[in-house]
């Protein structure tokens, strides 16, 4: 299988061929990944970080050794967010995914499986931040451009949320109720679509915790587990959505504006604008094709 080969070269590629060889478990329990990045937001909002694991000899080792990172982390792509500064940690540390409005669409949650699924982290975080523009932009249903729309629409079933925790919330209050609904939001995209972030927690391998950074005092305001966390891991869940048929031959280069049109019928589809509905029991997901060998030449 040509395409199951290529995306093992690009895993490769991306993440390093000795990380994907290596699926040590994690070297620490939850509770001292935990301390690790409380410790260390307490140095950087004190300004004493300690910068460590930043030297040449900390590369060569992680080149030779692989990553062991020991927590996994979905924050906001704003600049004021710099995760590694902000719990202190250098290279190899924390495997970390950014994305505008910190939305878990199927690209973030890969990435979170890979994090905690094949690196084995102890912890995985979900970081919102105070005054995030990509919530804001989902509170004022502002006018947005390009393929924006497909990632603000992501955010808007949390505003929904937070309107139905607060009726009469408005301007800044009800962005910042928003901010917390949409931590909550993608830890639940996390439980419902990702059958191994469930499997991990439900086997104690795996902590979920939400957080909000405060872009002025530098702190990481911590939200703890999900409230429904529990009901979470037991509800029927949507089957990931089929992979695309393979039989069309592909373009040389795919047409950038299909591409980007099929992507976002997937980033909709992923929004399920009444996800404690579901009354029936979720359709048995076909079966997994097998996981195809790299193709012998
Ligand atoms: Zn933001």
């Amino acid at each position: 299988m040509k395409r199951s080969y290529l995306a093992t070269v690009v895993l490769v590629l991306s993440f390093g061929a000795s990380a994907l060889a290596s699926s040590a478990g994690p070297a620490i329990p939850a509770d001292e990944a935990m301390n690790l990045l409380k410790e260390g937001n307490a140095r950087y909002a004190a300004g004493q970080s300690t910068h460590p694991n930043l030297g040449s000899d900390r590369r060569a080792e992680t080149v030779k050794n692989g990553q062991h990172p020991f927590a996994t982390i979905i924050g906001c792509s704003d600049s004021r967010e710099p995760l590694e500064h902000i719990f202190d940690q250098g290279v190899g540390d924390i495997f970390v995914i950014r994305v505008a409005g910190n939305v878990a669409g199927p690209d973030e949650l890969a990435s979170i499986e890979y994090g905690v699924g094949h690196l084995n982290t102890p912890v995985m975080l979900v970081l919102g931040h105070t005054s995030c523009g990509a919530v804001t932009a989902a509170v004022q249903n502002a006018k947005v451009h390009g393929n924006l729309p497909f990632l603000i629409n992501q955010i808007k079933p949390a505003v929904a949320k937070a309107r139905s925790w607060n009726p009469t919330a408005s301007g800044d209050d009800l962005v910042a109720t928003s901010i917390k609904a949409n931590v909550y939001l993608t830890m639940e995209n996390m439980f419902r679509k990702s059958s191994e972030v469930r499997e991990l927690v439900k086997k104690g391998k795996l902590l979920v915790v939400g957080g909000i950074y405060d872009l002025h005092s530098g702190q990481v305001k911590w939200l703890g587990a999900h409230p429904d966390q529990g009901k979470l891991l037991v509800a029927a869940v949507k089957p990931h959505a089929p992979a695309k048929p393979k039989h069309a031959p592909a373009p040389a280069a795919a047409e950038p504006a299909a591409s980007a049109k099929a992507e976002a019928a997937d980033q909709g589809s992923m929004i399920d604008p009444a996800p404690a509905a579901h009354s029936a029991p979720a359709p048995a997901p076909a079966a997994h094709p097998a996981p195809a060998a790299p193709a012998h030449q």
